[in-house]
């Protein structure tokens, strides 16, 4: 039985920001669904995903691996929905698939962009999370950018967010000696260490670079980068000779970019010869199945937890947003805009 859906709601880019983005950026609108053509699928969304690149996306900058929002137009990311309607006879109503239209109740997606995921297999939240693109991030970037090798000690900021909980853990699971992490308040420090498995947290808001330094007395062999600014400075500071940095994200300068630290800070990369490596994570799908092949056996062997923050409901997916940029989550952010049944 195919359902019919001929309207949907979706959050809109009311403004660009003139500085730090709040709710008047955001307006939602309701909106005719074009009619099904051949291989598209009619979804309705459960989980989306809110996510620091959508800060970016805000502005007009050009950004090298993705588009910009545009005003008036919807907004656009990771969500994952059940089928109502599918003209891809490869994929049935009724299956669940990951896509790239979030920020909307229905949406209408092709389905060679549509990937279908199993629930049997692990929660839904998690293939937007842990199994999802921040988890195949921090996997990526650990074992491609950052070349972990085992016995190594290893310091990740934003520890508490996605990224940052699947790198700890993931870190301690690929041969990490030591691994240590960094989030805002003394909170999140301690949760890293009782809930997450990582050997110290630090309270960055008070106690970087002094905490790191006494964290690993001496020194670290691979920085995994998700802020930047003061914590990509401690992390020059404390690196071992022959260090690496696995560059993911900085999101300190999306928020602050006036309080940016001199660029003079790298000469400790010349100094102690160090490889500072970026990646964009989708450059290496090659190894999204050994990826969800260990990461869902982690899971299911419980050596490994899936942490989220889930906000009820497509209104409130602004103010999800929000927090999230402003250290509101732990673990993935999310927001529920149908029950698990779609
Ligand atoms: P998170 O779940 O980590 O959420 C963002 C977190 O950033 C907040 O919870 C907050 O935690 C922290 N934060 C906010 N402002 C600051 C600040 N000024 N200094 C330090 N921490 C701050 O988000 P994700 O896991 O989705 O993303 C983490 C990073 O990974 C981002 O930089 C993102 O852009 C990057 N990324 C890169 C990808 C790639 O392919 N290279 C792909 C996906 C993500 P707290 O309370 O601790 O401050």
């Amino acid at each position: 039985m195919t359902t019919t859906v001929t309207v949907t709601r979706m959050v809109t880019l009311a403004s660009r920001p003139a500085k730090e983005p709040g709710p008047e950026n955001f307006a939602l609108t309701t909106t005719e669904l074009p009619e099904l053509g051949d291989g598209q699928l009619l979804v309705q969304n459960i989980f989306m995903s809110v996510d620091p690149a959508m800060r970016g996306r805000m502005e007009t900058t050009e950004k090298q691996y993705t588009t910009n929002f545009v005003v008036g137009a919807p907004l656009d990311g990771s969500a994952i929905g059940v089928v109502l309607q599918s003209k891809d006879p490869a994929i049935e109503v009724g299956a669940h698939v990951r896509h790239r239209f979030g920020w909307r109740e229905h949406a209408v997606v092709d389905s060679v962009g549509a990937a279908v995921v199993d629930p049997s297999r692990a929660p839904l939240q998690d293939w937007l999370g842990i199994l999802g693109q921040t988890g195949f991030t921090a996997y990526a970037g650990l074992i491609r950018a950052g070349e972990l090798t085992a016995g190594d000690t290893v310091f990740v900021s934003a520890a508490a967010g996605a990224v940052g909980s699947a790198v700890g853990q993931f870190a301690r699971k690929l041969g990490a000696d030591r691994v240590i992490g960094s989030a805002g308040g003394k909170e999140k420090a301690s949760l890293l260490v009782d809930d997450l498995g990582f050997d110290a947290g630090i309270d960055y808001r008070n106690d970087l670079p002094k905490g790191l330094a006494e964290a690993a007395p001496d020194g670290i062999d691979l920085y995994f980068d998700n802020v930047g600014g003061g914590h990509l400075v401690a992390a020059l500071g404390a690196l071992r000779e022959r260090g690496r940095v696995a560059l993911c994200g900085m999101i300190s300068d999306l928020c602050d970019r006036d309080a940016s630290p001199p660029i003079g800070h790298l000469i400790q990369a010349t100094l102690k010869r160090l490889t500072i490596r970026g990646f964009i994570v989708r450059d290496h799908e090659d190894l999204r199945t050994e990826f969800e092949d260990r990461v869902s056996g982690w899971l299911r062997d419980g050596s490994i937890t899936s942490r989220t923050t889930v906000t009820s409901g497509l209104d409130n997916a602004p103010d999800a947003f929000l927090s999230m940029l402003s250290g509101g989550n732990v673990g993935k952010a999310l927001v529920q805009i149908s029950d698990e049944n779609g």
